[in-house]
């Protein structure tokens, strides 16, 4: 058939919108649980980071869970823009900073209470040449179980047994009372919320006494700057990291994939403990980040978290940083 008579058919017109999203999440392969070893290493400054990963966190489709609520067209017609499936594949990067007297773990995966798709970062962590027993210091994010979970093993020992821990003290606040405020989330599933609450209970009960609890806008070491981003949960944190005039904004949970929340902040996550005012902290925050093009690096976006935002349009797009060689 001719290219003039499918366009007078519509084909050609109407395929991106008649393509189903079902056939491109089946293009994703995957090797077997725990088989992902890479790690990256990169400079700032006179620091050197490395990004290990702890697994990922598969969501096989995007709502409920993101953008909760929202019209499911606009939902599908920006992922199909983006060729995207109907589903988030969270990566679970895990930034380590070495000082040169200090390795500073920026969160530590999920542990054991997440299953096996995730909990990797102890196999890791030695194959980029760093042991559980190094770790000086454990820099806490915010106290979900894919942030603190791998404070203790699956015995409930702590592996970084040398570290100190630091947390917000407005989100241990938050967590170390009998029932945690859900009342401005949009999380439904009653099960899960236990489980969260549940992890972070006992995991800063039992590091009690390792914990350091921070304010906003503390440093740590002369190289690290945090600063509160409420919303996700009340204390979650995002944590600069400096040397020589250079910048590196880890922004934890502020974003979950690299289109939906960028092009409509408001979109949010179930996960968000407080919505609306993860949003606003997501757009306020992500505003800066574009404004003094700042480097990021992202938790749970695309391996190996690194990148930019820009603004586009209302909202903002995520500008992958790339790499010439594999890890
Ligand atoms: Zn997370």
């Amino acid at each position: 058939m001719e290219r003039r008579a499918l366009i007078k058919n519509g084909l050609l017109l109407g395929l991106s919108a008649a393509l189903p999203l079902a056939p491109l999440a089946a293009m994703i392969k995957r090797r077997k649980p725990n088989a992902y070893t890479g790690f990256h290493e990169f400079e700032l400054g006179k620091l050197k980071l490395k990004v290990v990963t702890d697994g990922h966190i598969l969501f096989k489709k995007v709502q409920p869970g993101f953008a909760p609520g929202f019209p499911a067209a606009a939902v599908e017609k920006l992922l199909n823009e983006n060729f995207l499936p109907d589903s988030v594949d969270l990566g679970i990067n895990v930034l380590i900073i070495n000082t040169g007297s200090k390795q500073i773990l920026v969160d530590t995966g999920c542990g054991s209470s997440l299953g096996e798709n995730s909990g990797w970062l102890l196999k890791n962590l030695p194959l980029a040449g760093i042991h559980p027993q190094d770790i000086t210091d454990v820099v806490l994010s915010h106290a979900h179980p894919d942030h603190l979970g791998g404070l203790l093993d699956k015995d409930g020992n702590m592996p970084f047994k040398n570290a100190d821990i630091y947390i917000a003290q407005k989100e241990y606040d938050f967590w170390m009372v009998a029932q945690p405020d859900f009342s401005k989330s949009k999380m439904d599933d009653q099960e899960l919320k236990a489980l969260v609450i549940r992890v972070a209970q006992e995991t800063l009960t039992k590091t009690k006494p390792r914990l350091h609890l921070f304010e906003d806008g503390d440093t740590l070491f002369d190289c690290i700057r945090l600063n509160l981003a409420p919303g996700h949960t009340p204390g979650h944190t995002v944590t600069t990291i400096f040397s020589e005039g250079q910048e590196l904004v880890h922004v934890a949970d502020l974003v979950h994939s690299p289109v939906l929340v960028f092009a409509h902040p408001e979109w949010g996550f179930e996960g968000d403990t407080n919505f609306e005012l993860a949003a606003a902290t997501r757009r306020k925050v992500l505003g800066e980040l574009a404004a003094n093009r700042k480097q990021v690096f992202s938790y749970h976006l695309p391996w190996p978290g690194l990148g930019h935002v820009r603004k586009k349009e209302d909202g903002f797009e995520w500008v992958q940083t790339g790499f010439a060689l594999p890890d």
